[in-house]
Order: C-alpha cells, then structure tokens, then sequence
C-alpha cells in the first residue's frame, strides 16, 4: 500500500519529471486535479483507474476532506491491483504538492491510517512560470529574495497570516487575481504604487498570456485564471532583455 504524491509541472506537459512518469506507468489508480494537464494521465497504464477530484476556484468539485478520505479508501481497496495486492496509488497534483497544494493534509491522513508515502516534487507555477518566459526571479543588484504567498487566504481563519508587509524584492502571488484589487491596494502600504507588475495567465501553455502594468494599476487588467501575480522591479529585466521599454 503505497500512494506518490505526485507534481504534474506547471502545465506544459514536458514539464513532468523523468521520476513521475515512472510512477505513473506502474499506477493502479490515478487521483487527478483541473490543474494537472490531463494529457499527463497517458502516461498511465489504460486501465488503471483514473478519478478526476478537480478543484477550481469558486467550483470545488469535491471538498478536501472528501479528497483525503477517497485516497485512503483506493490506497486500501485491493480489487484496485491485477494481483490482488496493494495497490499504487497516485495522487497527481498541479505544479508542486506542496506549494499551495494542501499535499501536507493528504499526506497527514495517510500517515493516520498507515498507509505508506512518497512525495515527487513537480516544476511549480510559482517559478516554472516566468522562468519559462524568460523572467528571472532574482537577477544580480535587482532582486536578491523573492517570496511566493497565496492571494487568497483561508476566509474561515481567525487572524490572517499575510500581512503584505514582505521584504523580499519579488513578489509571487498565486491564487491572487479574485482579490487583486484589495491585495495590490494593501501593498501599496508598503512599495511604490509604480512598482512593476505583471501577470502571466495560463502559464507554460499554449494559450499563455502576459499582462504588464504596474503596481496602481494591474487589477484594472482583464485577467483570466489560473494566473500568477509578480510584483517588482525584475519585471524590468525582463523587458530589456526583450526589447519591450518605451
Ligand atoms: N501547487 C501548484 C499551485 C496550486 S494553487 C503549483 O505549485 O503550481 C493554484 C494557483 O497556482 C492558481 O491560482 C495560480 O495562481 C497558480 N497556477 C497554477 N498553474 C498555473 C499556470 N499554468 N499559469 C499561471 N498560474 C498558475
């Protein structure tokens, strides 16, 4: 009984490990995301089970609680195997499993029932993404720290924990386009309002979208999602190295 906690990359289907792909190809069952690509589950043997829990901001297909129990249950369901074993499970996940992917609940409930884990690390969208554009995150006498925090904190939570004060010189906001108005105005408290934003929607896909603005003004972009917030000045870097400046 073992189940990998598996990251799928930031979207772009190359960008899966070498090491993910070997666990897929021997899995029994395949719990999957909406932001895992789906044509990762080829990698998979055709008839292993393959169960979509997809959450979707806004849409949550099953709740969390639901996610965890239904790993256990697959995790513990011999029929699941061809030899009546324990079968391998793989719970596939968008980016990182760990990187705003509550992979630490999954893996504490398992940890509860003893079943045996394994965590794969994948390419998070939070660096895969403006990497693959070309935008380096740090870059010498620019950036020398970058943090990665979330846009859209637990509402249910008694004290909030992001406070938007971060002095990191890059900021990378995921899950932040729903409350990019109220977050960018609370960071206005803190950096120039002229500081240099940008978006990257759809990152690594073939529908990607980059969208400049600066700190002001960036919520009163048309956004779609999945999409990333960076907020600093390497959004400049990126524009020398692409011939992009008035
Ligand atoms: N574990 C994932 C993140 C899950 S949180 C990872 O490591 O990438 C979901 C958030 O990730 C989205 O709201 C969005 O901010 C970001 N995201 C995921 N895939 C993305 C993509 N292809 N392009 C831009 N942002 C993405």
């Amino acid at each position: 009984m073992v189940v990998y906690l598996v990251g799928a990359g930031p979207g772009d289907v190359d960008l899966i490990t070498v090491k993910a792909v070997k666990v897929l190809k021997k899995a029994d069952v395949v719990l999957y995301d909406y932001l895992s690509n789906n044509e990762i589950l080829e990698y998979a043997p055709e008839n292993a089970k393959k169960i979509y829990v997809g959450k979707k901001a806004g849409s949550h297909y099953k709740k969390q609680n639901e996610i965890n129990e239904l790993i256990v249950k697959e995790a513990q369901d011999k029929t699941n195997s061809k030899n009546g074993e324990n079968p391998i499970v793989v719970r596939l996940k968008g980016g990182d499993p760990f990187v705003f992917g509550r992979g630490g609940e999954e893996i504490l409930e398992l940890a509860k029932a003893g079943i045996d884990f394994e965590v794969i690390p994948g390419v998070t969208s939070a660096i895969g993404a403006p990497t693959s554009i070309g935008l380096p995150i740090t870059h010498r006498a620019v950036s020398t720290s970058f943090t990665v925090v979330t846009g859209h904190e637990d509402p249910t939570k008694p004290n909030k924990q992001v406070k938007w004060d971060y002095t990191a010189d890059t900021l990378i906001i995921l899950m932040g386009i729903g409350n990019i108005k109220e977050n960018t105005t609370e960071i206005m408290k803190y950096r120039d309002p002229k500081t240099p934003a940008c978006v990257i929607e759809n990152g690594t896909l073939s529908n990607e979208r980059i969208i400049f603005g600066t700190l002001d003004n960036i919520a009163q972009k048309d956004i779609n999602t999945p999409a990333i917030l960076i907020i600093g000045n390497v959004i400049d870097v990126f524009k020398d190295m692409n011939h992009l400046k008035e």
